[in-house]
């Protein structure tokens, strides 16, 4: 048994000790926002497991200049925070040639294999139950090209997953969301996604069950330090706390801690923006994509949530709520029913690379150091599995099937 310290509650971090805890560790996680709202419990609460296409691909860098000419749209850039991101985005551009695609995708599919059976798993030790639902998901198209590219690519990956997919006319899509009473061309149903309850609550209910089985501190990790007998956090306003291994899983904010130990590393924050109504009036069974606009309507537990879209941007630049609500105004074209006000608006940070592959690694020179952050789109979907594969890495050292993941790629 090891006495392991994690920085960080958010979804990754929790997932990660509750696997540890569960191995006989005596884990302690530190949060310097307990109460907070980060992209764990803000998030479009879907399980999507068929979501194995990087970010960075040759028809996202061939729509990237048209989509950024729109200031609400589905990608902008905060242009003063351009030197910023540049080296970022030149590798994000660099991620994009066909080859280091397929990389990204093989090592995704390999984590998505895996990715409902670990949250079946993460449940069962936490003793939560019907907190996800096997909805699939629609995503409809303005056009019926679209619908038949969409078609295409939702099919290889269903093949690959294991899951089934459907073409569909609008009449066929409005039977599965009648609450799509606007135009549009036609959609695809894939049957390999699920939809949690309610993120938040699912948060919550990680954070307790390690209140109860280990220790989690309201307080910040300012840096980490190596020494013989530990690896050492220190922590501020509070007494420095050695341990025997550590966990850097922050989120965004992973970046300044791993920096600090002389490493480094490519971790931006897509940031995207979400309105969510409660008791809605506009009901639907399933998330409904609206892949062309970037932004999905998912509905949780007694509420709706509509949002998504990506804004490029230092973590801590001001909030533009305009993009939550260009969001909605779009949905209404095809949703006339979906009130005007009425709704929380959100923003919340993707820890981002430029590859889209999360980092599961240990720290090259120290392996007493995990590092679980850069989940990007799908940190809650993954999550469980970071947990199971940082727990594994921690136990037994390096593997060859995370060698994708390893910050080595970095340096
Ligand atoms: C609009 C939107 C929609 C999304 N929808 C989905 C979806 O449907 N499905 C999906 O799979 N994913 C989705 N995601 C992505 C997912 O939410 C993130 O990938 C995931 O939440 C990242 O989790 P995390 O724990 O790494 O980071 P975070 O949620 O950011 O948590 C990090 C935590 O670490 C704490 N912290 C930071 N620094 C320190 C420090 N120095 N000391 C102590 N604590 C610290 C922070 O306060 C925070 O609580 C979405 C994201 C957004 C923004």
């Amino acid at each position: 048994m090891a006495h392991i310290g994690i920085a960080g509650a958010g979804v990754i971090g929790c997932a990660t000790a509750i696997h540890l805890i569960e191995q006989g560790h005596d884990v302690t996680v530190f949060e310097k926002d307990v109460g907070g709202l980060p992209a764990s419990v803000g998030n479009a609460g879907i399980l999507a497991v068929p979501e194995i296409d990087p970010l960075a691909r040759p028809d996202m860098i061939l729509s990237a200049p048209r989509w950024l000419l729109d200031p609400l749209g589905p990608l902008t850039l905060r242009w003063q925070d351009l030197p910023a991101l540049t080296p970022w985005l030149a590798n994000l551009l660099m991620a994009a040639t066909p080859a280091n695609v397929e990389r990204s995708r093989k090592a995704l599919l390999g984590l998505m294999r895996e990715a409902l059976g670990a949250h079946g798993d993460l449940a069962r030790m936490t003793g939560l139950s019907g907190h996800m639902k096997p909805t699939g998901a629609l995503t409809i198209f303005d056009s019926e090209k679209a619908v038949d590219t969409a078609f295409r690519r939702a099919s290889e990956n269903a093949a690959l997953l294991g899951h089934t997919v459907e073409k569909l006319d609008t009449k066929q899509a409005r039977a599965r969301a009648p609450a799509l009473e606007g135009n549009f061309a036609g959609g695809v149903f894939s049957a390999g996604y699920q939809t949690f309850l309610d993120p938040l609550t699912l948060l919550r209910h990680l954070q307790a069950n390690i209140r109860q089985r280990g220790t989690l501190v309201d307080a910040e990790v300012e840096s980490v330090r190596q020494e013989a007998n530990g690896v050492t956090f220190l922590v501020r306003d509070g007494a420095p706390a050695t341990f025997d291994k550590v966990v850097i899983a922050a989120g965004v904010w992973s970046r300044t801690l791993v920096r600090g130990l002389g490493l480094k590393v490519l971790l931006e924050t897509e940031r995207g923006y979400n309105t969510t109504f409660t008791n809605p009036q506009v009901t639907l069974d399933l998330p409904v994509f609206f892949a062309e606009h970037g932004f999905v309507a998912t509905p949780l537990e007694n509420a709706l949530r509509v949002g998504g879209a990506v804004e490029l941007a230092k973590p801590d630049a001001p909030a533009n709520f305009a993009r939550a609500a260009a969001m909605r105004q779009k949905m209404r074209r095809y949703v006339p029913s979906l009130p005007e006000t009425g709704g929380t608006e959100w923003m919340g940070r993707r820890p981002s690379t430029p590859d889209s592959l999360p980092v599961i690694s240990l720290c090259p020179a120290d392996p007493r150091i995990a590092l679980a952050f850069g989940h990007g789109h799908l940190g809650l979907t993954l999550s469980a599995i970071t947990g199971r594969k940082i727990t594994e890495l921690l136990n037994s050292g390096e593997k060859p099937d995370l060698a994708p993941f390893s910050i080595k790629r970095f340096q």
